[in-house]
């Protein structure tokens, strides 16, 4: 079995609309995370997601 790293964001590409999408899973559970932390994209940072779930408090930048 091939190994996913959760905690890295994938793109991937919308067959329907040939699209490129952004896809940043929960580092926990997976599914679609909507809150990143340490996100610096300028400096090749694309830090750690989490759905509302998974948030962990107060450790925002
Ligand atoms: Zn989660």
């Amino acid at each position: 079995m091939t190994a996913v790293p959760l905690k890295s964001p994938r793109l991937a590409r919308l067959q329907s609309s040939g699209a490129t999408v952004f896809l940043h899973p929960c580092s926990v559970c997976g599914k679609p995370a909507g809150f990143g932390i340490g996100v610096k994209l300028r400096k090749d940072k694309l830090g750690v997601w989490y759905c509302g779930r998974h948030r962990p408090a107060g450790k925002e930048e």
